[in-house]
């Protein structure tokens, strides 16, 4: 596979299962348009996860790309226990109660095994499980029971998931699971690793301080999908590296028919904080089984695309669906058509044109991201190159989301698997430099090797100037490629 700059801006997030863990499918997921393979620790077991890392990077290495890895962490979710038969029939007006023995559940008793979350469960709670296709009332609650009468029935399964929207949780967000999972994330050097039930700043700080007891780093995504997480948004984003709108949690956690509009502010912030967000859950969701989308489905990728998303996730149609290669050309399609409609104006542009300086931040590299976002207007380069140690740099560009390709060039291994997240970029490892005439023959040969760039493009290169300082970004060239003899 050839690395181009005529690749579609949108970033694939393709959840890695049993339907997709083959080498194979892997690569034929890779030349589809996988940009991040997301690894689910809610299920599957660490010696499997590992393979698939393993092959996942190799299979990338071997097609001339790279595909970031995000280790998403299960989280503090709450689940009943194995019931004795396959199903429990419940009806509206049942009563039922939820134990901490260990019982196998049945009609009267299941087991909730998980005392930190029946502590702050009280009597007149709602309580949904399955998500949300049933609801009990709690009617009365101590700390090892909760007698609960059912308000809408159906039929429960073993290991269903339970929450209760409009109770105040106090469990960690970090579980013993999760702090094992996350250990072997980090020993795997993955990229990113996904936090789920994020509340606030402080679960962030908690996960910041896990990896620096280990001294080993991950950029974080804050999964959003909790009512509190969404009045502390902004203090989140401000800490994290990055967002994921996790609609399916968000949709039990909050009224399914707010999510759209949550899923709105939550983009905004993020292209203004310049920070990546990715669109998640049943975005292709009929996909599992059918070979063609919904038109519903064609128009929610489409339209998470217009709302200004960095990524679009594919979450059970790639990991146990039975077209995971075939769902992921389908999103790459989308997402061609969208950007098309984007750049002719058809549709309306998400641009932050109206986006305050960012107070707290570099007014200079702020200055000159929009700077770069009018020169390409007006010149259309070949590619906007970043020189981005940590990606900041990048990430300021790819917020002003300009219609042509961006070409990061960064000494960091790290940097470079980051940036498979973010917007448009096209990211490339190269050696360091310490010149600006040095730096312009290294990433002028880099991209001209991988035929990447011709003698005569014009480029718009961007620098922070010493070079190797984080988040200082203050050159920019117009260069034509040759112009100074450096090919
Ligand atoms: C979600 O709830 O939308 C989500 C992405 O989280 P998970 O699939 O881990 O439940």
């Amino acid at each position: 596979m050839q690395l181009s700059l005529d690749n579609k801006h949108t970033k694939i997030v393709a959840t890695i299962g049993p339907a997709s863990r083959e080498p194979a499918t892997l690569r034929a997921m890779i030349r589809a348009g996988m940009n991040v393979a997301r690894i689910n620790f809610s299920h599957g077991d660490q010696q499997t996860h590992g393979e698939a890392i393993r092959n996942i990077r190799r299979i990338a290495e071997e097609e001339g790309t790279v595909v970031a890895i995000l280790c998403d962490i299960q989280g503090p979710k709450i689940r009943i226990g194995d019931l004795r038969e396959e199903s429990l029939i419940l009806e509206s007006g049942d009563s039922i109660t939820l134990t901490l023995d260990d019982v196998p559940g049945e009609k009267g008793r299941v087991s909730l095994p998980h005392p930190e979350f029946l502590r702050d469960i009280k009597a007149g709670v709602t309580l949904l499980l399955d998500d949300g296709n049933l609801q009990f009332q709690v009617a009365a609650a101590d700390a090892r029971q909760l007698v609960c009468e059912v308000v809408i029935g159906g039929a429960l399964k073993s290991r269903k998931g339970v929450s209760a929207p409009n109770a105040k949780l106090t469990l960690s967000a970090i579980t013993e699971k999760d702090r094992a999972d996350i250990e072997f994330a980090l020993e795997q050097n993955c990229d990113y690793i996904a936090m789920s039930f994020v509340r606030s700043a402080e679960d962030i700080a908690e996960m910041k301080q896990l990896m620096a007891r280990q001294n080993k780093y991950a950029a974080i995504i804050a999964k959003i999908e909790m009512g509190e997480a969404l009045e502390n948004i902004e203090d989140i984003i401000e800490v994290c590296d990055g967002i994921m709108v996790a609609r399916g949690d968000l949709g039990i956690e909050t009224p399914a028919e707010e999510v759209p509009y949550h899923q709105k502010r939550i983009i905004k912030l993020c292209n203004d904080a310049a920070k990546p967000v990715i669109t998640a859950t049943q975005m292709l969701e009929s996909m599992t089984e059918n070979p063609r989308p919904t038109r519903a489905e064609a128009s929610d990728v489409y339209n998470a695309i217009l709302d200004g998303t960095d990524a679009i996730m594919l979450s059970a149609e790639s990991a146990s669906g039975s077209f995971p290669v075939r769902a992921v050309e389908v999103m790459s399609q989308i997402a061609s058509i969208a950007e098309r409609d984007l750049q002719d104006n058809s549709v309306r542009v998400p641009r932050i044109d109206d986006a305050k300086p960012n107070t707290g931040r570099n007014l200079v590299s702020d200055a000159i991201s929009r700077a770069t976002f009018e020169i390409s207007q007006l010149l259309n380069p070949k590619a906007i190159v970043t020189t981005s140690l940590s990606g900041y740099t990048t990430r300021l560009v790819a917020k002003e989301r300009p219609r042509n390709p961006i070409l990061c060039m960064t000494p960091s291994a790290t940097t470079q698997r980051r940036m498979a997240l973010v917007w448009g970029v096209t990211p490339l490892h190269v050696a360091e430099f310490s010149t600006i005439d040095e730096m312009i023959g290294i990433i002028i040969r880099a991209a001209h090797e991988r035929n990447l760039v011709a003698l005569g493009d014009r480029l718009v290169i961007i620098a922070g100037v010493p070079f190797g300082i984080d988040g200082q970004t203050n050159l920019i060239k117009i260069h034509i490629v040759g112009e100074e003899g450096e090919i």
